[in-house]
Formats: structure tokens, C-alpha cells, sequence
């Protein structure tokens, strides 16, 4: 197991690690395009050299073949042959002098001369030079010594007469198989100077004694390439090639090369690095032999363009690496992108294949749910009607309670108008058998008023027993009152009950069913009765107003009643835990109570949309409350 800060750690170090071999790789391309682009700039310089050097070499080549000739053509010339059969006779010396300097005026050389079998000029193109000079023998020099031997001398000198710089050409002049004397080509070198421009940059040519005897940069001009050893010194004193030049070693360093086969010259002049302090080649050095002659030119060329070429080549080259390596992280960002991506997708194609796999559960379970509530709700309504039936039933079967209790009532209240008629009955018949048909007449209208009377008594008897379905209504609650009361008069009157009722001629108007506030009246009254059987004092009070707002919200649930009806009674006072059981359905303190009463009561109230309270009151006995609803607007 490792820790989040190792872990943190080795990818630090990773990254670092990624970092620097990316580096690597830039620096390295940077290197090698710049070696590359280097090694190519250099390969092209040289060629480039190589092909001025041989512009140059034809050039100086041109220059020199074309009078190299002509030593060899004045040895054959009739004026020459003549001049060397009669060297004293003044006129072929002059004959011999205007046709060397008609030819040496054609050619365009320095001079053409002839010189004797000692090394004495006996002709020449310009004369008077060259007899002006203060020894006229040029023994001493090479090229005589060459073609007196029989051979064709040549080399680099410096002109005595001219004292200037000048290539010799010399041929033997024979007499039969004799050298009798030697014709000389002093050319012109200076054309060379011209022509420096072609090689485009610093150069020289140096002669087989590796003395520079021509180039571009006349500090460079007279010193040696090699250091001369000191005989080949003595050699060239006597010979005054370099006219007594002390010959200083020539003033840069370097190391050359000479391949034998093509006998090209390569070299390199070094110079410490200014930035970074490494010795490095400044200049290439190439030379090359010139045909014919042991002459040499070398060219110095300066490396610095190639160099700026490769620098240039190798920051493409590391820019390109850079740029290689960015497309790289590019490409694999832009992958790594796209796979974060299809995952991404992936996750969120399974989030919502679980999701609606989840919802389709859930929709199930819903479904199985609803239709479960369905079903509930239809038993509820089917308990419901079921209940509201079993009120009905209820309802009917207090009534009959009622009914019962007050049958011994009733039966009185009957009793005497039944003994009545009875009584006018028999008085009738007598009456008639006696013919007094007057006295017949009175008590049948007596025994009429009697059962009418009769028929009063029990009116609100049936319409208290009949069973009806609540119509609402407006209400006399008076009437309502007086009806209840009336069921009860023989008891009220029997037990010796004050009652009290202040609703007389009063018109109060309730929204609610007359049968069945009738029959909450007739139960309260009911209790009331009862509870007062024992109690010394007896007094039934009966009222009703208008609720006032304070009682609205003790009414009931801050619901607006319009109207309260009090019923108050004397007796024992409601049972010590009434407040939990009083409406429950079998309640009762009773003997041959069922304890249906005060819950049918209540039912029937909350039908109307009101409420039913009992209070204990301050004196004996009990109090009840019925709140009825304003009547509709
Ligand atoms: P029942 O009259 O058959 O007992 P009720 O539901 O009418 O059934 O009454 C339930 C109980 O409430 C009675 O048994 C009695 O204890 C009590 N009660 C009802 N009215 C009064 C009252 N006015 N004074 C005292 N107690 C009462």
C-alpha cells in the first residue's frame, strides 16, 4: 500500500523525468540537425571552393600557357639563328632586337630576351633596361641553368630589371646538337592580382618553394608557407629568386594536408569558440596544384555563414522536435480526452439504464400501490356506506329507545282523554236509547275534541318515530324545542322538573333537519331527566342565541357557528373522566342505559356541520352545548 503523498511523489518525479527526456530529445535534435545541416553547409563550401579554385587555376593556367610557348618560338626564329652565327655583327643584333620586341609588343609579356652561352644578354625586347643594369649576366638564375643543360626552365622570380614580381620561361637555343645560347619570357604576373575577386575570398599562391608570391592580401605576400631549411635559404640568395626578401614565416597557423593522388590541399584555421570557449574551425583552407607549373593556390574561406545556416537548421530542428512532442501530448490528450469521454458516456448509458430500471420499478410499485389505495379507498367507501347505514340504524334505534322510555308517558297522557271517550261513548248510547238526540249530539262532539286531542298527543310521536333521510333547512328552533319538550311533559310534570325554557316567542332560525335536532333535544333532555332523578332541586333551563366570536373558537376548531343551543340541568353533574368517554359509542353510567345517545347526538350535529360540547357547571348539574352552522349565503 502506498500513501497518497508517495504516490503524489513518484508521479512528481515521473513527470520530472518526462520532462527532461523531452528536453533531451529537443537538445539533441537541435544537435544533430545542427552537426548535419553543419557537415552538409561545410560539404557545399568545399565544393563550391573546389569549383573557383578550378575557374582560377584555368584562368592563371590561360594566362601563363599562352607565352609559355614562345621561349621555343625564338629559338627558331631566322633572326635568332643568324644573330648566334654572327653575335658580333651590330646589324643582327639589332634585327634580333626589333623582332624580339615586335613579339614581345604582340605577346604582351615583360620581356623576351636571349642570352649567350655565360648567362650575357645578347638580345632583347627592351634593350636599354636591360643593358642599363649594372651586371648583365644572369648565370646565377635557374632558368638559365635549366636550359643550358638542355631543358626548358621555368619559375617564379622576381624581375631584376622591373623589380617586380614575373613568371620565367626559358629554352635552350641549339647550334646543331650545341646550346649555344637561351631565349627567356619574362611574363607579367599583375593580371593575377585582377583576377583574386573570382575566388570570392581571401587567397594566394604559393610557388614550390612554398613562398607566397601572389594573393589577395599583400601582408600575406613574400613570407613561407614551410619553415626552408637554411641551404635551400643560401640556394635561393644566390639565385636571387626572391631579390634578397627577407622571407618571414607566413602569419597564421595552419595545418594542411595535401592528398598525393589529387593533390588537393585541405586545411582548417582554428580560433576558440566566443560564447562557449571549444576550439573550432573559422576557416577551411583548400588549395589545389596549378597544371603545368609547381605553383599552389590555396583559399581561405570563412565557415561562419555555414555555421549561422546550421545554427538556423538546428533551432528548426529542435523547434521541430518541440513542436513534434507538443502534437504528440496533443494527440494523446485529445485520446485521452475521448476516452474520458466514451467513459463518461459509458457511466451516464448506465446511470440511465439503472435510472429507468429504477423508475420502472418504482412506476411498478406506484402502479401496485394505486391500485391497492384504489381498492382501499373503495372498502373505505364501502365501510363508509356501511357506517353511514349502521348511523341510520342507530339513529332509528335510539329513537325507539326513546320511544320506549316515554311509552309509560304517553300511555298516561292517553289514558285520561281514552277514559273520556269511553265515558261520552256510554253517556251517547244512553242519550240515544232515550232519544234525547241533542245530549247525543254534545258528546260526540265531546268524544270528537277528545280524540282529536288524542290525535295531537301522538302526531309527534310518528313523526319522531318515521325514519327520514336529513333535509336541511331553515329551522324554528323554538319549535324544535317545544316538540322535544312535549314528548316528556308527563314525566317532567310526574318527577316535579322546573322548566325553564327562554326560546318562548323568540324566532331563532338554524340551518339543519327539524326530525333530528328534535331527536338530539329529545336525548339531551333525556339525560338531563335522568341525571336529575335523585337531586333535590329540579330544574331543566333551556335556551339559544346567537354564538358570540369569543365561543366560535372555543366552539371548535376556529370554525364560525352560527347558533348555540344550551341545554342545562340540575342533577348529578357529568362522571369525573367524561371528557374521554362521554361520546364514545356504550358509555354509560346507567343501569339500563345502552350509551348510544350522546354518540348518535353528536353524529348527528357534525351531519349539520356543527358540534356538540359538554361543560360541567358551576353549580350542580351539567351543561350541553349544541353549535349549529351558519345557514348558507
Ligand atoms: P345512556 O343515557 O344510555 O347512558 P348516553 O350516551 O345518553 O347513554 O349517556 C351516556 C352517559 O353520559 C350517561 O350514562 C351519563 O353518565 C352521562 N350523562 C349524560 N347526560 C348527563 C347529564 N345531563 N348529567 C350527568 N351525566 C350525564
Amino acid at each position: 500500500m502506498t500513501s497518497p503523498l508517495q504516490s503524489s511523489i513518484r508521479r512528481a518525479a515521473w513527470k520530472s523525468a518526462a520532462w527532461l527526456l523531452a528536453l533531451a530529445f529537443v537538445a539533441l535534435s537541435g544537435a544533430l540537425g545542427y552537426q548535419s545541416f553543419e557537415r552538409r553547409g561545410l560539404d557545399k563550401l568545399q565544393t563550391d571552393v573546389r569549383h573557383r579554385l578550378e575557374l582560377f587555376s584555368s584562368a592563371v593556367e590561360g594566362m601563363i600557357q599562352r607565352l609559355e610557348d614562345v621561349p621555343a618560338t625564338v629559338q627558331l626564329s631566322e633572326e635568332i639563328q643568324r644573330l648566334f652565327h654572327a653575335p658580333r655583327a651590330a646589324a643582327a643584333r639589332e634585327r634580333a632586337d626589333r623582332y624580339l620586341q615586335r613579339l614581345n609588343a604582340f605577346m604582351g609579356g615583360i620581356a623576351i630576351y636571349v642570352l649567350d652561352e655565360r648567362g650575357v644578354i645578347v638580345a632583347s625586347s627592351g634593350r636599354t633596361q636591360l643593358q642599363a643594369l649594372p651586371e648583365n649576366d644572369f648565370s646565377f638564375r635557374p632558368y638559365f641553368q635549366e636550359a643550358l643543360s638542355g631543358r626548358v626552365g621555368r619559375h617564379f622570380a622576381i624581375s631584376l630589371v622591373a623589380n617586380r614580381p614575373a613568371y620565367f620561361v626559358s629554352h635552350p637555343i641549339r647550334d646543331g646538337a650545341k646550346v649555344v645560347g637561351v631565349a627567356v619570357i619574362m611574363i607579367n604576373l599583375d593580371p593575377i592580382n585582377q583576377i583574386w575577386d573570382m575566388l570570392g575570398a581571401p587567397a594566394l599562391l604559393a610557388d614550390t618553394n612554398g613562398v607566397v608570391i601572389l594573393s589577395s592580401d599583400p601582408a600575406w605576400t613574400y613570407t613561407t608557407l614551410q619553415e626552408l631549411p637554411i641551404e635551400r635559404r643560401v640556394d635561393l640568395q644566390l639565385s636571387r629568386m626572391y631579390n634578397r626578401m627577407p622571407l618571414p614565416r607566413f602569419p597564421l597557423q595552419v595545418q594542411l594536408q595535401v592528398n598525393p593522388e589529387t593533390l588537393s590541399i585541405y586545411g582548417s584555421l582554428q580560433r576558440s569558440n566566443r560564447y562557449l570557449g571549444f576550439r573550432e574551425v573559422a576557416q577551411i583552407v583548400s588549395g589545389r596544384s596549378i597544371n603545368g607549373m609547381d605553383w599552389r593556390v590555396m583559399l581561405f574561406t570563412d565557415v561562419d555563414g555555414a555555421r549561422r545556416d546550421a545554427v538556423l537548421a538546428g533551432a528548426v530542428s529542435a523547434t521541430g522536435a518541440a513542436f513534434l512532442i507538443l502534437l504528440v501530448l496533443f494527440v494523446a490528450q485529445r485520446r485521452r480526452i475521448h476516452r474520458h469521454r466514451r467513459e463518461s458516456e459509458r457511466l451516464l448509458e448506465q446511470a440511465n439504464l439503472s435510472l429507468e430500471h429504477k423508475v420502472g420499478e418504482r412506476t411498478a410499485a406506484l402502479t401496485l400501490a394505486n391500485a391497492q389505495l384504489v381498492k382501499e379507498v373503495a372498502e373505505r367507501k364501502q365501510t363508509e356506506a356501511t357506517l353511514r347505514a349502521t348511523q341510520g340504524e342507530l339513529v332509528h334505534a335510539g329513537k325507539m329507545a326513546v320511544l320506549g322510555r316515554m311509552a309509560a308517558g304517553i300511555t298516561h297522557e292517553l289514558t285520561q282523554p281514552l277514559g273520556g271517550v269511553r265515558t261520552f261513548a256510554g253517556n251517547a248510547m244512553e242519550f240515544a236509547k232515550r232519544q234525547d238526540l241533542e245530549s247525543v249530539q254534545q258528546n260526540l262532539e265531546i268524544i270528537a275534541r277528545l280524540t282529536e286531542r288524542m290525535g295531537t298527543i301522538i302526531h309527534p310521536l310518528r313523526s319522531f318515530a318515521r325514519r327520514t333521510d336529513p333535509e336541511l333547512s331553515f329551522v324554528d328552533v323554538g319549535q324544535c324545542i317545544e316538540n322535544a319538550l312535549f314528548l316528556y311533559q308527563t314525566q317532567l310534570a310526574h318527577l316535579g322538573v322546573v322548566v325553564d325554557n327562554r326560546t318562548t316567542g323568540e324566532q331563532l332560525a338554524a340551518w339543519c333537519d327539524a326530525p333530528r335536532l328534535e331527536q338530539v333535544l329529545v336525548n339531551l333532555i333525556g339525560n338531563a331527566i335522568d341525571a336529575m332523578a335523585e337531586a333535590p332541586r329540579k330544574r331543566l333551563l333551556l335556551s339559544a342565541e346567537r354564538a358570540p366570536a369569543a365561543e366560535e373558537a372555543l366552539a371548535a376548531d376556529g370554525r364560525a357557528y352560527g347558533l348555540r343551543i344550551d341545554v342545562e340541568d340540575t342533577g348529578c353533574g357529568l362522571p369525573p373522566d367524561f371528557t374521554s368517554h362521554l361520546f364514545e359509542p356504550f358509555y354509560t353510567t346507567k343501569q339500563k342505559g345502552l350509551g348510544l345517545g350522546l354518540t348518535i347526538s353528536r353524529d348527528i350535529v357534525q351531519d349539520f356541520g356543527g358540534a356538540l360540547r359538554a361543560w360541567d357547571r358551576d353549580g350542580p348539574g351539567a351543561c350541553f352545548s349544541i353549535y349549529l352552522p351558519c345557514a348558507p349565503t
